[in-house]
C-alpha cells in the first residue's frame, strides 16, 4: 500500500492508492496548523495499516530541495503554525521505516498531468499563481521552490491596475490572481464571465506566462488549471494570444496543437500526483 498527503491552503487530502496513481480510499479534511493537520492524516493513515511510502504534495512555501540543511521544512510563511513545521520530521517519526518524498504541490500536478510528456509546464491560478515543470522527465525545483507567480508580466495595454502583490504590486500573481481580478473589477471572478475585458486582461497575463515556459524551459504543453481558468473559452483564447505572440519561432508550440489545455484530473491532480512521486 502506498499513501499520499495533498496539503492544500484551506483542506488537506490523504489518500491510500495503486502506484499508478489511482486513489483506492481518501480523507479530506480541513487545513488547520502543520502539527494538528498532520496529526489527523497520520492517524487516518496508521487506521488503514502501515504503508511502505508516502508521498507528499506540499504548498509553498515548502524547502524540497534535498541538499539543503533545511530539507523537508515549510519556510517563513504568515500562514500561523507553519513556519518551520517539519513535514519529513513528522512523517518520519510516526512512519520510522517508511520511504517520503516531498514535492511542490504543483510540481506533484504535473506527474499526475504529464502522461506520456517529458516536457509538461502547469499552472494553477487561484488565491494565488503558482507554476510546475518537468523537463527531460524531471520536476524542476531550483534552489528552494519555484517563485513562479512572482516574475514580471508585460502590461496589456490600457492596464493601469497597481496590483495585490504585497512584495511587488504587479508581478503575475499581483495582476491576474483570484483576488485580483476581484480587487479590480470589484466582483469575484465567478462572477464576472461576461465580462468580456476582464478576461481580455486575464489572458493577456496567462499568455505572456506561457510565453516565458516556451522560451525557458521549452514545454510541449501547458496545463492551466485552478479556479479563475475555468472560464468558458478560457484555454483557447490563451493559447491564440500565445500564438500571436510567438509568431511561429517555437517548434515545440507549431507541433503541439492543443497546447494550452484544462487539467485532465482536475482537482484530483494533487493528490494522484502524490501517490505518483512514491509509485513510479
Ligand atoms: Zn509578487
Amino acid at each position: 500500500m502506498i499513501a499520499g498527503i495533498e496539503m492544500g491552503g484551506t483542506k488537506t487530502v490523504v489518500a491510500v492508492g495503486q502506484a499508478d496513481g489511482t486513489v483506492v480510499d481518501e480523507f479530506r479534511f480541513p487545513t488547520t496548523h502543520g502539527e494538528e493537520t498532520f496529526k489527523v492524516a497520520i492517524d487516518w493513515l496508521r487506521e488503514r495499516g502501515e504503508a511502505t511510502a508516502v508521498g507528499v504534495a506540499a504548498f509553498g512555501p515548502v524547502s524540497v530541495n534535498k541538499a539543503r540543511a533545511d530539507y523537508g521544512q515549510m519556510l517563513q510563511t504568515p500562514k500561523p503554525g507553519w513556519a518551520g513545521f517539519s513535514i519529513i520530521g513528522a512523517l518520519e517519526s510516526a512512519f520510522p521505516d517508511v520511504r517520503v518524498v516531498l514535492e511542490t504541490d504543483v510540481n506533484a500536478a504535473v506527474l499526475a498531468e504529464a502522461e506520456g510528456f517529458e516536457d509538461i509546464a502547469y499552472i494553477t491560478i487561484g488565491t494565488g499563481i503558482g507554476g510546475g515543470v518537468m523537463a527531460d522527465g524531471k520536476l524542476l525545483h531550483g534552489a528552494v521552490h519555484s517563485e513562479f507567480g512572482h516574475w514580471f508580466p508585460r502590461r496589456a495595454p490600457g492596464d493601469d491596475f497597481a496590483g495585490v502583490c504585497p512584495f511587488h504590486g504587479d508581478c503575475l500573481e499581483g495582476l491576474a490572481s483570484g483576488p485580483a481580478m476581484t480587487k479590480r473589477w470589484g466582483k469575484e471572478p465567478k462572477d464576472l464571465l461576461d465580462d468580456a475585458k476582464a478576461w481580455e486582461f486575464e489572458t493577456h497575463y496567462l499568455a505572456e506566462a506561457c510565453m516565458t515556459l516556451l522560451a525557458s524551459v521549452n514545454p510541449a504543453r501547458v496545463v492551466i488549471g485552478g479556479g479563475v481558468s475555468q472560464a468558458p473559452g478560457f484555454h483557447a483564447q490563451v493559447e491564440e494570444k500565445l500564438r500571436a505572440r510567438a509568431k511561429g519561432y517555437f517548434a515545440a508550440l507549431e507541433e503541439n496543437t492543443p497546447f494550452v489545455v484544462p487539467p485532465k484530473y482536475g482537482q484530483q491532480a494533487g493528490i494522484r500526483g502524490a501517490l505518483l512521486l512514491v509509485g513510479s
